[in-house]
């Protein structure tokens, strides 16, 4: 009997940092163990060797800012068997999505020294405006703990378990202080998804929403919430205009509240 094909892995590079593929070599043991599961088939930060497609499972990286981004991803959904979206840039546009609060053609000559040969969207859009995506695994970067779990359920053929809690029930689970209650300190905690195990309430200072916003977020109460504790809407609005600026709640809410100068 002929062995078993590996399940070949792809990981694709849309407009990022490349933090989240940093967090997949991050992984370093586990790391070995799946690549010995798997044929790391297109994977340009950890190989050289690129195999030709179809994928078995296809880890996207980036939201789509260029007219050629935006043709590139129809082409690797229709290689790809499994497409999963890895951090924010993905799944939320990223903190490159500033740009769809204002007009990028006067960005443009104050970032490049050659504006004329830039050829970019007039905004930064998640990779499920464009394909469809069979899970999204959030984060800025992504947890790598995450990361593994994904992998490990697509190798046993299995839904990935993602938690939907905020990362207020995560502080519940492991003591932290809430920093809102004890300390005053606005926090975003109460409306983000949970998965990054409260690293920054963990270290005395607010969430700043890098996870996206948590499914049926309210964040109308949140800004009661942050106005019982003194904060204006301007710094809600810049809080909320940071990593995932572009998501749905974070982005309806912020509009309520421009501009963001004075308060
Ligand atoms: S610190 Fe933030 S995330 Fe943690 S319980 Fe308080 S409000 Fe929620
Ligand atoms: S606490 Fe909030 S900002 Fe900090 S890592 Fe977690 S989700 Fe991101």
């Amino acid at each position: 009997m002929a062995p078993r094909r590996k399940p070949r892995l792809a990981v694709w590079k849309f407009a990022s940092c490349d933090g989240c593929q940093l967090s997949l070599l991050d992984l370093e043991d586990e790391l070995l163990a799946i690549a010995g599961a798997v044929e790391l088939a297109n994977f340009p930060e950890a190989s050289r060797a690129i195999l030709k497609g179809p994928y078995d499972l296809s880890l996207v990286e980036g939201s789509i800012t260029t007219p050629h981004d935006a043709e590139r991803i129809h082409e690797v959904r229709r290689v790809s068997k499994v497409l999963v979206t890895i951090g924010a840039c993905a799944n939320a546009g990223g903190i490159q999505a500033l740009r769809n609060f204002a007009d990028v053609k006067e960005w443009v000559p104050l970032v490049y020294a050659n504006p004329a040969v830039i050829d970019t969207l007039r905004t930064s859009t998640p990779i499920a405006n464009h394909v469809k995506v069979d899970y999204e695994l959030n984060g800025c970067p992504v947890d790598k703990h995450q990361l593994l779990a994904v992998a490990t359920a697509f190798l046993q053929g299995r839904r990935p378990w993602l938690p939907s809690v905020s990362v207020c029930a995560t502080c519940k689970r492991r003591g932290i202080p809430c920093v809102s209650v004890a300390r005053g300190i606005p926090c975003l905690g109460p409306v983000v998804r949970a998965g990054c195990g409260a690293l920054c309430p963990a270290y005395g200072r607010g969430c700043y929403g890098c996870f996206g916003p948590l499914r049926g977020a309210n964040v109308a109460a949140l800004r009661q919430a942050w106005r019982a504790l003194g904060a204006t809407d301007a710094q809600l609005v810049r809080a909320l205009r940071a990593y995932t600026a572009s998501a749905e709640a974070f982005r309806k809410e912020s509009e309520r509240h421009e501009p963001v100068h004075g308060s």
